[in-house]
């Protein structure tokens, strides 16, 4: 591996526990992601976006980040004895590269930090080891995850273009174009780590049926999607035709409504701003919702 100045210092002593915690786990990827962006932050003078992953990857041993013909694969890393390389499917959008480049390092921060550790703690109810192994490639995956988002839209870059505009669904575009990520990354982003409360939702129409139906796909509310306590979860998760957001679906305009959301014990009705993104068959709505407003 090309860098290893973590070799010594305190991060690397948080490693080795032999539990750690899922939450523990992020945070600690999640860090090293930000000291690599600082650095190359350090490196190129200033941290104004986008943050490629092509341009820091050396920072983490990266030797070449190759376009190739991957199949269904976003993108493979493989390592050498001098360093590693990343192939990264050609046939996706440049957001969708960007995005599984900056998963693949997170690939490379995550064996740095020794989370394959906190992988195999896993428990899992289930006396199939099929299930057990899925469930530990998933956490595997979300961590690498974690790690890509910090590195595309590091959290005080993004906070700092996001309360330079007051939150609408119209930031969503704005910021994915700063910072060249699709618009369903920097709408979660938005929900993430914006100060205001905000709820991010994703709507799709109902597969196979005829209804004209659209069907929530995925909510994100404050604080990194946990499921805890203060989690706003929507009441309803379809929504028959017709309605307000089909008109956001059918139309390019914005429109306005509101949304039940269930927090904790309580019922909460919150504004709801809705957007139509996206051509043909893969349209979808997004909507942003604001608990506080
Ligand atoms: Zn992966």
């Amino acid at each position: 591996m090309g860098t290893n100045y973590l070799t010594g210092n305190n991060l690397t002593s948080k490693v080795a526990p032999v539990s750690l915690g899922s939450k523990q786990a992020t945070n600690l990827i999640i860090e090293r992601a930000r000291q690599l962006v600082n650095q190359f932050i350090e490196q190129r003078g200033h941290d104004k976006p986008p943050f490629l992953p092509e341009e820091f990857a050396h920072l983490q041993g990266i030797k070449k980040i190759e376009k190739a013909d991957l199949g269904g694969a976003s993108a493979v890393l493989f390592r050498f004895h001098d360093g590693y390389v990343i192939k990264v499917n050609q046939k996706q959008s440049i957001a969708r590269q960007a995005f599984s480049c900056a998963h693949e390092i997170g690939h490379t921060l995550f064996s740095e930090l020794k989370l394959e550790q906190h992988i195999k703690n896993i428990e899992y109810r289930t006396f199939n080891p099929q299930a057990l192994i899925r469930v530990r490639a998933k956490a595997r995956e979300r961590l690498c995850d974690a790690a890509a988002t910090e590195l595309l839209m590091p959290e005080l870059v993004f906070r700092k273009y996001l309360s330079g505009f007051s939150i609408s669904v119209h930031s969503i575009e704005r910021l994915a174009n700063i910072f060249r990520v699709s618009i369903q990354t920097a709408a979660i982003r938005i929900a993430e780590v914006s100060i205001e409360p905000c709820i991010a939702l994703l709507w799709q129409p109902r597969l196979r049926t005829k209804s004209k139906g659209l069907q929530l796909a995925w909510s994100v509310g404050p604080g990194r999607s946990s499921r805890g306590k203060g989690y706003y979860m929507p009441v309803h998760t379809r929504v028959a035709y017709p309605s307000t957001l089909h008109k956001a679906y059918e139309n390019d305009s914005a429109v306005k409504s509101f949304k039940l959301f269930k927090v904790d014990t309580a019922i909460k009705r919150c504004p709801m701003e809705s957007k139509g993104f996206g051509r043909g068959e893969t349209r979808y709505v997004i909507s942003l919702a604001f608990p506080d407003r």
